[in-house]
């Protein structure tokens, strides 16, 4: 797919223009929900960083930890969950 190259990539945030525009991989619906939850607040985390777009992906993970009360953990395909995992985000993924 050519919207989503790698294995682990399920969604992403175009914050260059308004509305922002979440766009999911179909295979998102084929995993678990204490993923799909993870995964869609990280990237609602990029929407409300969009006035610094150089902000990193721990930064959208934390913002949304803070606004949800939940921590964003990294399984052990390094892929988002809400279940106590790896945390923070692994530093052989895109930073
Ligand atoms: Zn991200």
């Amino acid at each position: 797919m050519i919207d989503f190259p790698e294995a682990r990539d399920f969604a992403y945030a175009d914050i260059n223009d308004d509305p922002y525009i979440i766009t999911v991989s179909p295979r998102l619906k084929l995993q678990k929900p204490t993923r799909i939850i993870a995964i869609l607040r990280h990237e609602l985390g990029h929407c409300l960083l969009s006035e610094n777009p150089d902000h990193s992906e721990q930064e959208a993970d934390d913002i949304v930890e803070t606004l949800f009360g939940h921590r964003i953990y990294y399984d052990s395909e390094n892929i988002q969950t809400i279940i106590p995992a790896n945390w923070p985000r692994p530093l052989e993924i895109h930073q």
